[in-house]
Parts: structure tokens; C-alpha cells; sequence
């Protein structure tokens, strides 16, 4: 198969919203990462999604909605709770874990009585949506297990021949995936960190949980509120590090491993000032390094490098999401100094 590089003209995107009606597999461009997007109501079209990723079949799929309409129509007994949040982040990167309606399939819940929805802002994915008229399912449109992509060559040089067409939107402004939320009674449970902090989500609720898999290996059997949160994730082929320092035990650090297979993840220049290794910038701030990650992540092997150091960002506001990927990215190794 051939796959077609669509631009975000209107023309584009009613070629891309035609595709997504007769059934087929479209990359797109939203706010967070490029999506792999389909029917979310089709058996058929949300399996050719699972093939082109290889994507483990019990990890579900968010389904993205143009207009708040929709919501009552995929799910029901949706909380109050919920309304607020679709007020104060909607459209933008927050997913909500709601009870599913039949007209949702297994295949796209992942087998769970549950749906994950979010009203992506990003203009092109939002009039994608409205042209096809349907829930679109998409996943990030990555290759199962790679860093996810934030630009249209990323999803490019994954999926080329696997799918028909990807829409180019430019760099995803964002850069990590929707924070992923679940509601228990009175408090918001976060399953998956995002943009949307818990500190943001503490505006609109005063009880603000983090699921045990954000910060934590799980194994693969157990039996987790978010399946995805489980999977190898993120991961270059070089073998990556974190370390947990200032900037001046992480120059020490380097300095005594650098070596010509090694490459740095780094705020800054000054982070390896004066030794003689590869580096990647991967931004001054977390949301800077959020929009950055994986393209850094990507860039990791196409220099070639073995190992990665990467220095930890901040564990809280939307560093959390940061240092959840990349925690993921380095199949939790971290020194701390
Ligand atoms: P991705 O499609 O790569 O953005 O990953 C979607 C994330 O949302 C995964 O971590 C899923 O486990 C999570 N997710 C989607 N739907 C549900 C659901 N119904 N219940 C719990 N988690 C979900
Ligand atoms: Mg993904």
C-alpha cells in the first residue's frame, strides 16, 4: 500500500474524513500526538488500527469527539464531575474513562465496560472529525512500543506502506499524550499524566489521586485500571538512564562515563559544558520538554548511540507526564546522586 502525504488544506482534510467513512486507517495531527485514526464504531476499521501499530489487543483505545453531543451518545451515567471537566479542559488533552454504551465495540474498548473520550482542540483533527461525522478511535501512531510522534515524518517512518494516508498538521504543540482520567465517586483518579495536571485538576476537584502505574513498574499480569500503563513503551533501541541530580553532579557524572557511544539528554548546553560527549536538548521547562521528548527519544538512535543519560525533569505540573515517559523510556532505570 501506498501511503499518501495529505496537507491540512480543506480539500486534505475531506480527502482524510472521506477515507475515515469507507473504512480505512488516516494518520492525524491533534494537539497531543499524531493519532492513528479510525471508525471508532467499526469492528473492522478499528482492527486494521491494532495491525498497522501492533498494538497488544487489551489495551484500549481513546475515542476523539468533535462536539459535546456526542459524549451522551458513546457513554452514560457520566458524572457531574465529568461535565466540569469537559468544561474547564474540553476541547483539549484530558481523556476521561467513562461507562460505555453498546454502540462502542470490544475491539476498541479493549474488551473493558469502559471508554476512554477526549475533544481534541488541534483544528485540523476537530474538523476531520466533523467532515467524517464519526467517534474516531486513535491511538498514537507510533509502531507499538516506539516513541510516539509529534510531526508527520515521525508517523511517516513508522508507517508508511501501512497505512493510506497521513495528514500533515506541523509539530504537535503539546508533544505528550492526554492526561487520562478515571472518576471514583468524589475524587478524579489519574490514570495516565498529561498536560492537564493535577495540579490543574485540582481546581476543579478537591480530591486528585495518582494511580499507583504512573510512577511504578507493573507486571504484565496484573490487572491495572489502564492497560496501557503496563506496556514497554517509548523506548529507542540505545539503552536509556535518568539521572536524578543538579546540574553539577550530572557534569561530574557524565564527565567520568562520557564516551563515544554515549549521548546526553540535557536542559541545556551548560549541562555538559566542557566534555567532550553528544548531546540532545530536550528543553529548559517542562513544557518545553514535553513538546521535545520524542523527537530527542527518536534522535537517540538516529545518531547511532548506545546509551542515553537523560536528565530527570520535574515530577510535578506537566513534568509528571514528562518524567512518566521517560521513566517508561528507560524501562525504569534512574540514579539518583
Ligand atoms: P494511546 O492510544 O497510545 O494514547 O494510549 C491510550 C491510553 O489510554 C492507554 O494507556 C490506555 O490504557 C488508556 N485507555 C484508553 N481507554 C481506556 C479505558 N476504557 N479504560 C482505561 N484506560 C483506557
Ligand atoms: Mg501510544
Amino acid at each position: 500500500m501506498e501511503t499518501k502525504l495529505l496537507t491540512n488544506d480543506d480539500n486534505s482534510l475531506i480527502e482524510a474524513a472521506e477515507l475515515l467513512k469507507a473504512g480505512k486507517v488516516v494518520g492525524i495531527p491533534t494537539e497531543t500526538v499524531y493519532g492513528l485514526g479510525a471508525n471508532a464504531l467499526d469492528v473492522n476499521a478499528v482492527a486494521d488500527i491494532f495491525k498497522a501499530k501492533g498494538r497488544p489487543q487489551d489495551n484500549p483505545l481513546i475515542v476523539h469527539i468533535a462536539d459535546i453531543k456526542t459524549l451522551e451518545t458513546l457513554a452514560f451515567d457520566v458524572p457531574d464531575l465529568a461535565y466540569k471537566c469537559a468544561e474547564a479542559f474540553w476541547p483539549g488533552p484530558l481523556t476521561m474513562i467513562l461507562k460505555k454504551r453498546k454502540i462502542i465495540p470490544d475491539v476498541t474498548s479493549g474488551g473493558l465496560d469502559t471508554v476512554g473520550i477526549r475533544m481534541p482542540s488541534n483544528r485540523y483533527a476537530r474538523k476531520i472529525i466533523e467532515y467524517s461525522g464519526l467517534p474516531i478511535a486513535a491511538p498514537s501512531a507510533n509502531l507499538s512500543g516506539s516513541p510516539s510522534p509529534t510531526t508527520a515524518m515521525h508517523v511517516f517512518n513508522d508507517m508508511n506502506g501501512r497505512i493510506p494516508a497521513i495528514v500533515d498538521g506541523g509539530m504537535s504543540a503539546v508533544g505528550v499524550e492526554s492526561t487520562v482520567i478515571a472518576f471514583d465517586n468524589d475524587s478524579i483518579r489519574i490514570l495516565r499524566p498529561g498536560f492537564v495536571s493535577r495540579e490543574d485538576l485540582l481546581d476543579i476537584c478537591k480530591n486528585v489521586i495518582i494511580d499507583k502505574g504512573v510512577l511504578e513498574q507493573l507486571s504484565p499480569d496484573t490487572v491495572v485500571r489502564s492497560p496501557g500503563m503496563k506496556y514497554k513503551h517509548y523506548s529507542p533501541k540505545a539503552d536509556v538512564t535518568i539521572i536524578d541530580a543538579d546540574t553539577d553532579k550530572f557534569r561530574e557524572f557524565i564527565k567520568e562515563k562520557a564516551d563515544r557511544d554515549t549521548v546526553c539528554l540535557v536542559f541545556d548546553e551548560n549541562d555538559v559544558k566542557g566534555i567532550d560527549i553528544k548531546n540532545i536538548n530536550y528543553g529548559k521547562d517542562s513544557k518545553e520538554q514535553a513538546r521535545l521528548l520524542f523527537d530527542a527519544l527518536r534522535h537517540i538512535d538516529e545518531i547511532g548511540a548506545k546509551k542515553a543519560y537523560a536528565r530527570c525533569p520535574e515530577k510535578s505540573g506537566v513534568g509528571l507526564a514528562v518524567y512518566n515517559r521517560l521513566l517508561r523510556a528507560a524501562g525504569f532505570q534512574v540514579i539518583k546522586l
